[in-house]
């Protein structure tokens, strides 16, 4: 199909992913599916990827490539399976692809792609926070654009588009607060998985629904902030906003703020990504500001939400605080959903983590490779497990 752009969707399982799929099944025949990836999820894959008429599809789980054949035999969609085919799928060339896998396993695809030269959508977060530096450098040696996909980081990329970056003074990011927003901070000790999974404004996977209870997805996104405009710590703030209507604001020197609105609605930022540099028509809701009527803003509280303290030395600090950091709140999460830890026991974890780690390592000190981030991120792991059993024999 001569013409149509060739895009690949990793993680398109996953809610980012149905977004995505979304928008690009309306308009399928401008596309030219080569790759979707997923992991457990072998049915929508197989359907996605036989409606969309994909190359390949994906699932990271190699026990489960049977399931797969069998979803896919008869209809031209090649199977494969595991971390090396999900290398292989970054190796096909595409114009545009998707990073939606979610955690530390979303990094190598979204390395590898960018070595071809090929337009990045980053909605995964976690590779900014990660290895921010390194991920810029590989865009940056191949000619490829990142272009964010985190909802806050696309408004603050939609209200620089002609702007110096030398005039702006500072960036504010909107939070909603979570599922746990109006709950007396005492209670918060004794919240369960299902309590923290369910949010007021947002659609999302179940991982980034519990993180935005505590507040770690915007400690992520602070940090991401940084890393992607390259601004000063000090110069990022985060606001409560209960609406989620206005996403972020770019503050310039003249004292002019400006905002982006839009409805909670992840379509608006995979779909300005997706046509970037143009503007496509996006099916989500028109915002009616008479029928909203008020929008709320107040500062976060640092008792309830210990995670934003948190971001801001990881910002201040640097090199691997960032992989430290993810790979900590990482293991925090799958103890807190193992029922391990308590709601406010993560960002214990995650703080534990981090002054454990620097005494095994000079936090400020940047790894040079994709390869050393790992290797970070897994002694991180293993130092927030030893965490949480010594969290569990005190408890
Ligand atoms: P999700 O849990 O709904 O989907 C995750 C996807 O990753 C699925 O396709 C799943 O099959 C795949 N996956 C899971 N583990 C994997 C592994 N080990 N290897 C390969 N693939 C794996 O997550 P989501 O909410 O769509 O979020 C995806 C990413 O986008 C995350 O980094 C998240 O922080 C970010 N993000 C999400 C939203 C949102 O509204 N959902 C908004 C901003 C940013
Ligand atoms: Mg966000």
């Amino acid at each position: 199909m001569s013409g149509a752009r060739r895009i690949s969707i990793f993680g398109a399982t996953g809610s980012i992913g149905q977004n995505t799929i979304d928008l690009v099944a309306r308009d399928a025949d401008a596309y030219d599916v080569v790759a979707l990836t997923g992991a457990s999820n072998i049915k929508l894959l197989a359907d996605d990827a036989k409606r969309l008429g994909a190359q390949v599809a994906v699932t990271a789980e190699e026990a489960l490539l049977p399931d797969l054949r069998d979803a896919l035999a008869g209809s031209g969609v090649e199977a494969a399976a595991g971390e090396a085919a999900l290398l292989e799928a970054a190796d096909r060339p595409a114009d545009w692809i998707m990073s939606a896998i979610v955690g530390a396993a979303g990094l190598a695809p979204g390395f590898r792609a960018l070595r071809h030269g090929t337009t990045l959508a980053l909605a995964n977060k976690e590779s900014l926070v990660t290895a921010g530096p390194l991920l810029l450098a590989e865009a940056t040696a191949n000619g490829a654009d990142i272009l964010p996909v985190d909802s806050e980081h696309s408004a603050v990329f939609q209200g620089l588009v002609g702007e110096d970056i030398a005039a702006v003074e500072r960036i504010i990011i909107t939070a909603s607060g979570g599922g746990l927003r109006d709950w007396p901070v005492e209670a918060l000790a004794n919240a369960t998985p299902e309590d923290a999974g369910a949010h007021p404004n947002w659609d999302m996977g179940q991982r980034i629904t519990i993180d935005s209870a505590s507040m770690f997805n915007k400690a992520m996104e602070l940090i991401e902030t940084k890393e992607f405009f390259g601004i000063a710590p000090d110069r990022i703030e985060t606001v409560i906003h209960p609406q989620s209507i206005v996403h972020a604001l770019v503050g310039f020197c003249d004292g002019a703020l400006m905002a982006h609105l839009g409805p909670p609605d992840m379509r608006h930022a995979i779909g300005y990504a997706l046509y970037h540099p143009d503007r496509g028509h996006i099916p989500v809701a028109r915002l009616d500001l008479a029928q909203i009527a008020t929008l709320e803003f107040h500062a976060p509280c640092d008792i309830r939400y210990p995670a934003l303290g948190l971001a801001r030395q990881v910002m201040e600090t640097g090199g691997a605080a960032g992989a430290i950091f993810n790979a900590a709140k990482e293991t925090a999460l799958d103890g807190f959903l193992a029922r391990r830890i308590g709601f406010m026991d993560m960002s214990a974890i995650v703080e534990a983590t981090l002054d454990a780690m620097s005494s095994k390592i000079s936090l400020s000190n940047a790894p040079a490779t994709l390869e050393e981030v790992l290797q970070t991120d897994q002694i991180a792991r293993d130092t927030a497990w030893a965490a949480i059993e010594h969290h569990e024999t005190r408890t």
